[in-house]
């Protein structure tokens, strides 16, 4: 095996929150630094995120010139966007808010979707980004040398007060996609710690390399399936929760639906669009229809004068949706909403899906109150978790990323304090080499960051039940929130 480098920090990921505490670590004087991520290469995939004021604080307090630059890339991407979808930038108010309305189209709340609004009221605002320009704009703000793709990690151990990260690359560029088994479904993960599976992986790549990092610290940024969880929890009381959970919900959608008849279309633009592009719809009555109170909600989107889209996403049990051809996903998307009461034109709309670019997604979560918060789970000896691989859920308070910027902000200070830290036992001269020191400055990240993210985990299950007031008084507490007066009144 291949020794490739010692660093002082790996990070495991190359998503937004490994990128972002990578950039905070060399900020705050910290170069000796690897990144690594299992893609081939990097390429336009995910969702658009939501990069929100919590979120934006944190990444000014990471770095300047980041902030500076995804704010620019957001707001370029949102102009762009509003351009296409509306021939010329909107100057009706109206438009500027997502609704979620009732299915009397009455606005039930209303989100304001441009920065100025979320400054006036947070003293910061809030972009949207596809995830991948999100990454690009992070990973251009680091050498490329220290970024490495085509790096997957399959284990971790410990020797020597060293971290040992082992990794399979692939060094045969004849092959066209010799990795697509790695593109985790969700039956996959779990498995990569097991030798059997290792040696799977191996009898599967025709030419695997695998090679291997020393590191004194190890930052795990690599999303909710995360392998270094799931062998830091092997093992032990937290066996069960290696992997993530089900979250009960799922999305069910098709984005583009053509040549949808004007009847339909002038039903949903009188009743609900009323001239607005996307919004939220579901039933806000204790109607006999909904049988539950976890209520189904349609996202329903305008896409031009003959085309819908939606996604709806519902309490849903797995194995409805497991093993099950589009059409019957489709029907099964059709009768939620015809229970929930939606009146006949929906279903009508969802039977027009194009099974062939059905979206059907199970929402999963990675539970932050599995143990007391005096317990530390998030950090093991040399190791913590980050972003997704720490609390990943359901993306309906658009907070995964935001948490995860918060995240790296402390993390980044957590680490760039610990170096500065001089203490009598200190080895080598580096404070990197005192185990104390870490747990310090570890349980103190964990005890900043795990209850706050209780709450954001509660409220994005929950929010769809709540009135406007409390949404209110949720966004008022994460949003006028700055990490970095957490900061400089937590860690000492
Ligand atoms: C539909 C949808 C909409 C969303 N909308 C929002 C939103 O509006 N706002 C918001 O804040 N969040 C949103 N999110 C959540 C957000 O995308 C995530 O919270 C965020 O991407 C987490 O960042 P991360 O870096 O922790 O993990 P990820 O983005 O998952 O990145 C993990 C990285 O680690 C790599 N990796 C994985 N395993 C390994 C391994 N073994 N070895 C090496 N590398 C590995 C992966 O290739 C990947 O590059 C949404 C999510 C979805 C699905």
């Amino acid at each position: 095996m291949n020794l490739e480098r010692v660093c002082d920090v790996l990070i495991v990921g190359a998503g937004p929150v490994g990128l972002a505490t990578a950039i905070a670590l060399r900020q705050r004087g910290i170069d000796n630094i690897m990144v690594i991520d299992q893609t081939r290469s990097f390429r336009r995939v995910g969702q658009v995120v939501d990069i929100l004021p919590n979120g934006l604080k944190a990444l000014k307090y990471i770095d300047e010139q980041a902030y500076q630059k995804v704010k620019q890339v957001g707001l370029e991407f949102t102009k762009v966007r509003r351009q296409n979808s509306e021939g010329k930038a909107s100057s009706n108010p109206q438009k500027r808010f997502w609704h979620q309305k009732n299915l009397q189209g009455k606005i039930i709340r209303s989100t304001p979707l441009v920065f100025e609004a979320w400054h006036e009221r947070y003293n910061e605002g809030r972009v949207s980004i596809p995830w991948y320009d999100l990454q690009t704009t992070l990973r251009n703000l680091l050498p490329s040398e220290i970024v490495l793709v085509n790096h997957r990690c399959i284990d971790i151990t410990e020797k020597d007060s060293l971290i040992e990260v082992d990794c399979l690359t692939n060094n045969d560029e004849t092959l066209s996609n010799p990795f697509a088994y790695w593109e985790m479904s969700q039956a996959d993960f779990g498995n990569t710690k097991s030798s059997d599976n290792i040696t799977n992986i191996q009898s599967k790549t025709p030419y695997p390399v695998t090679k291997k990092f020393q590191a004194k610290l190890v930052v795990a940024a690599d999303g909710i399936n995360s392998t270094v969880r799931q062998i830091m929890y092997g093992g032990s009381d937290l066996k069960q929760w290696a992997q993530p959970q089900y979250s009960g919900f799922s999305a069910i959608g098709c984005l583009q639906i053509e040549n949808v008849s004007q009847t339909i279309i002038q039903q949903l633009e009188n009743q609900y669009f009323q001239d607005d592009k996307v919004v939220t719809l579901y039933n806000d009555s204790d109607s006999p229809h909904s049988e539950n109170s976890e209520r189904p909600r349609l996202i329903l989107i305008r896409r031009s004068q003959k085309a819908l889209g939606y996604l709806l996403h519902s309490p849903l049990d797995l194995d409805l949706l497991q093993n099950k051809v589009p059409e019957e996903i489709i029907h099964l998307a059709a009768k939620i909403l015809t229970r929930a009461g939606f009146p006949d034109v929906f279903a009508q709309l969802i039977n027009l899906s194009n099974p062939e670019v059905l979206i059907r997604r199970p929402y999963y979560i990675h539970p932050t109150n599995i143990s007391p918060d005096s317990q530390s789970v998030w950090s093991k000896g040399r190791v913590v978790l980050a972003g997704d691989a720490a609390h990943g859920m359901p993306p309906f308070a658009a907070q995964g990323a935001n948490q995860g910027l918060e995240d790296a902000a402390i993390i980044g200070h957590a680490i760039a304090k610990c170096l500065a830290c001089k203490t009598a036992n200190i080895v080598n001269n580096n404070a990197l080499d005192n185990q104390e020191r870490i747990d310090h400055f570890f349980r103190r990240y964990e005890q900043l960051r795990r209850p706050f993210m209780t709450v954001i985990q509660e409220a994005t299950m929950q929010n769809h039940h709540w009135s406007q007031e409390k949404w209110g008084n949720y966004s008022d507490l994460v949003y006028s929130r700055n990490v970095a007066d957490l900061i400089d009144n937590f860690i000492v």
